[in-house]
């Protein structure tokens, strides 16, 4: 298939998704917001495991044995890592209330180095993944909340924090390509730079951090490694749960309300704050759905060409929160190619798992999942075209003069060029060893000044 050819595929599957989610937004009119007479639901944790295959194989008793046992002994390790988070902080906490808490000793004096450097954009966060022992996205919220002095102003309890923190990352499901714990730790890690941008950061207060900070780590918890339509066309429990819309963002929101309660990290605060602060991170949280990129691009957009953001506003800095996820959520393709080639990757390993998942199954294989035809390149060239560049070009507006925008800029306009190179180079049936990707000739590795 020639270049051209595949370019084209890969708008029509960007087109057919927008329309499909159009589509599904309309069919759900009555949205589902809060459960009934406005009480907020809280889904139960551990109440979906993976994705739910019995509905698609009936003879899955033995799997279903398999998964509960598999809860429980993560569950074990996790109050094992617990125990002995919970000795640290108890050394710790009182001499280095700033420091880094939970790490093993070997590896505590690397990845505080990089703690030190948390703000900065090449950050590589598979390497603190691994200097962490796996826990990279408590370990990073930890130091964060430290950072902000979270801790202090909204007198959380430490060792409900812990709680609250270990079961988010272990909610997470590590067998995920993409959506994993490390992926939670690195839109936390970006949310943390866009919160430092001076245009912003004089406005926000205590808790539009903490509620930033928070959305950022739970943001896509309990992620199945499939997509909406997939979860619909399946008739998955969850896609009537929540309607057809926003099925796996609510999921994601409603699990951690879920978590906040269990752990009980906001008992102490007065009902009506807690009630609040639950509210906005699901607005938050919703926000993330791709489905509704062009209706947050509008709206920021307008603001933009009309110059009426008012970040004394709470409800406009709230939309920037938002806006500030969303670029958080998708700005792979706007970090350094080394790390942004490794995430490219993953995810399209986690579309092709769906894919063959379909094939198996005998359903229709969904856009951007058909190993043979979607290239890497060429998934990638659309999704920076029609989805990334336009929302960061918002942003750089938004943050100028930005040292950070610039250089995302740059870096996506370089990385576009690289896939560009690849695409062209293979063809969709080479790229099957996508993980071994040459590099394209004297466009990488280049040194470039990151803030
Ligand atoms: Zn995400």
């Amino acid at each position: 298939m020639s270049c051209l050819m595949v370019e084209r595929c890969g708008a029509v599957a960007f087109k057919s998704w927008e329309q499909n989610a159009i589509q599904v937004r309309m069919l759900a009119d009555g949205r589902l917001n809060t459960g009934h007479a406005g009480v907020l639901l809280a889904e139960r944790r551990g109440s979906y495991p993976l994705i739910d295959l019995r509905i698609l194989k009936t003879s899955a008793q033995q799997g279903e044995v398999e998964t509960v046992t598999r809860r429980k002994v993560k569950r074990l390790l996790s109050f094992q890592r617990y125990c002995h988070a919970s000795r640290l902080l108890r050394g710790l906490v009182p001499h280095t209330p700033r420091s880094l808490h939970l790490l093993d000793d070997d590896y505590l004096g690397q990845a505080a180095h990089m703690l030190s450097k948390v703000g900065t954009w090449n950050f590589d966060i598979f390497l603190f993944d691994r200097l962490t022992n796996g826990n990279s996205l408590v370990t990073l919220m930890c130091h964060l909340f430290n950072v902000y002095d979270l801790i202090h102003h909204f007198q959380l309890d430490m060792v409900k924090l812990n709680r609250f923190l270990g079961m988010v990352q272990e909610d997470y499901h590590s067998q995920n390509p993409y959506h994993n714990a490390v992926h939670a730790a690195d839109v936390t890690q970006a949310m943390y730079c866009y919160l430092k941008e001076p245009k912003l950061a004089e406005h926000l207060s205590p808790l539009d951090v903490f509620l930033g900070l928070m959305a950022a780590a739970a943001h896509d918890v309990d992620h199945p490694g499939v997509n909406q339509p997939f979860l619909i066309k399946t008739r998955h429990h969850l896609a009537s749960l929540y309607q057809n819309t926003s099925v796996l963002e609510s999921h994601h929101w409603r699990s951690t309300v879920g978590m906040l309660r269990e752990s009980g990290l906001l008992s102490h605060l007065p009902a009506d704050m807690s009630r609040d602060i639950e509210q906005r991170l699901g607005s938050l949280i919703l926000a993330t759905d791709i489905n509704r990129q062009n209706e947050f691009l509008m709206t920021f957009r307008e603001h933009l060409d009309n110059q009426d953001l008012d970040l004394q506003l709470a409800s406009h800095r709230h939309f920037i929160l938002q806006i500030a996820l969303k670029c958080a959520d998708i700005c792979n393709p706007c970090r350094v190619w080394e790390l942004s080639r490794q995430w490219s990757e993953r995810v399209c390993e986690e579309f092709y798992r769906q894919g063959d998942l379909e094939k198996k199954f005998d359903l229709e294989i969904s856009p951007l999942c058909n190993q043979q035809s979607d290239s890497v390149p060429a998934i990638q060239i659309g999704f920076i075209s029609y989805i990334v560049e336009p929302l960061f070009e918002e942003w750089h507006r938004f943050t100028e003069p930005s040292l950070l925008s610039q250089t995302m800029l740059d870096h996506l306009h370089k990385n576009k060029a690289n896939w560009s190179s690849l695409r062209c180079a293979h063809t969709p049936s080479d790229v099957q060893s996508h993980s071994q990707a040459e590099e394209p000739e004297g466009e990488v590795g280049e040194g470039s000044d990151i803030p």
